[in-house]
């Protein structure tokens, strides 16, 4: 899918975005805020674009959390009214999200001012919605122009900074994983942007420091390296590059606080944190020597689908038969596959310890996530020993992927957090 979403990241970016408005005839715009997000950006926005002539009206969104929801859906469109306006998303990822439908389905024009570099998700065309009670993407549309202002995002909360890092760490387990992916079952593989995404993962790992003193230097890198990210996944035409086993703990947590109705967690969060356990099994992966991962091949025994039927029942009970039909292709593994899988696995062994050896160590991308105020533990984020060893058991089932947990489960390596040590079981 070819990208032409014009991106400006730099100062003064309410002047770009009264210069491409103008050039693009958008006269009559309509922001999107909330209380905080108004007042570190709207609002001066705003004013601007007034001064500059333009008819501007403000979505003010309020509640103790907004999330991409019907709500606040109806809400923006009320407020908007019947008149076509030009969106432009004031805030982070749920504002964007929330934005990003409306203008879809309301057939307007849709630009984004992020105020956080939290998320890499900007430039997508999916909105993550809770839609009835249930978390889903819903296709839409990419903004047609994102304008970071590096005073506003190094202004941003360091939480919000340190979510953005978080997220971008997390590539290392998802480049990993999509190349074990491809390795050993086959998925398609694209090598140009697996390496976008490394030199744009390897410049926010090299500016660790400048992000967590939020200078405007941090800033850049971290935006750059978030929107080079929602690039590469558009060009694949999925979330393959960027989104690995990591992110699925990530996904499995953020369901089961929907569930249970609790505060959401920042996404990246989640994400970074679940890397260091993922870097924890690829750590697991490259001091294992050819000889011992032969023997637990030779032990290793094809579980039968009812098994994993089962787990997925207990797991995930309201959307059990999509995630069965996610898993269809393993679930129908016969002994004959299975075989043969682990004669792929004994025979690429090196190439197995080459992908692991691409991700930092567990203690390196803790060090990188103090290093810019980030949580280093799922626990830490509120979630208990048990719900942590539960995502890591059971999210592999969210995704028709092969990925590192898949991987551990055959060769019967698998991981469970206790007291933020992670300990290999067998
Ligand atoms: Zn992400």
């Amino acid at each position: 899918m070819p990208n032409d979403i014009f991106i400006y990241i730099g100062e003064n970016a309410a002047g770009q975005v009264i210069e491409y408005c103008q050039e693009h005839h958008k006269d009559k715009l309509m922001l999107v805020a909330d209380e905080n997000t108004y007042a570190a950006a709207g609002q001066s926005l705003e004013a601007k674009l007034k001064a500059a002539g333009f008819d501007v009206k403000t979505a003010l969104l309020t509640g103790e959390e907004i999330i991409a929801t019907e709500r606040y859906f109806v809400d923006v469109m009320l407020q908007t009214g019947q008149e076509e306006r030009a969106y432009i998303a004031v805030g982070s990822g749920s504002i964007t999200d929330i934005t990003r439908f409306v203008s879809f389905h309301t057939r307007s024009d849709f630009m984004a001012f992020p105020t956080a570099a939290s998320v890499d998700g900007y430039t997508s065309a999916g909105a993550p919605s809770v839609i009835v009670g249930f978390k889903k993407t819903v296709m839409c549309h990419s903004p047609q122009a994102v304008f970071g202002d590096l005073a506003v995002l190094s202004a941003a909360p360091q939480v919000m900074t340190a979510s953005g890092f978080g997220d971008m760490l997390g590539k290392y387990i998802a480049l990993a994983d999509w190349q074990l992916g491809h390795l050993l079952w086959n998925e398609p593989f694209d090598a140009e942007i697996c390496r976008r995404v490394q030199i744009a993962l390897q410049s926010c790992v090299d500016h660790a420091e400048a992000i967590g003193q939020a200078s405007q230097d941090g800033l850049q890198a971290l935006l750059d390296g978030l929107i080079e990210s929602g690039f590469c996944m558009l060009d694949f035409n999925g979330s393959r590059p960027a989104s690995g086993s990591e992110h699925q703990v990530s996904h499995h947590l953020e369901m089961k606080l929907i569930e249970q109705q609790r505060p959401a967690v920042l996404h990246g969060a989640k994400v970074g944190a679940s890397t260091v356990i993922m870097a924890g099994l690829y750590d697991k992966l490259r001091q294992m020597s050819r000889a011992e991962a032969l023997e637990r091949l030779e032990e290793a025994e094809l579980t039968p689908a009812d098994v994993h039927r089962q787990a997925i029942r207990a797991a995930y009970p309201a959307i059990a038969d999509k995630v069965m039909a996610e898993q269809s292709k393993f679930l129908a593994m016969t002994e004959a596959d299975f075989d043969q899988l682990k004669h792929k696995i004994a025979d690429h062994w090196t190439e197995i310890q080459a992908i692991a050896a691409t991700v930092p160590t567990p203690d390196q991308v803790t060090t990188w996530l103090t290093q810019v105020g980030g949580a280093t533990t799922l626990q830490s984020l509120g979630f208990s020993d048990a719900e942590v060893a539960e995502a890591v058991r059971n999210a592999h089932y969210l995704r028709d992927r092969f990925n590192v947990d898949k991987l551990g489960h055959i060769i019967g390596l698998s991981l469970v957090s206790v007291n933020h040590d992670f300990m290999p079981t067998r």
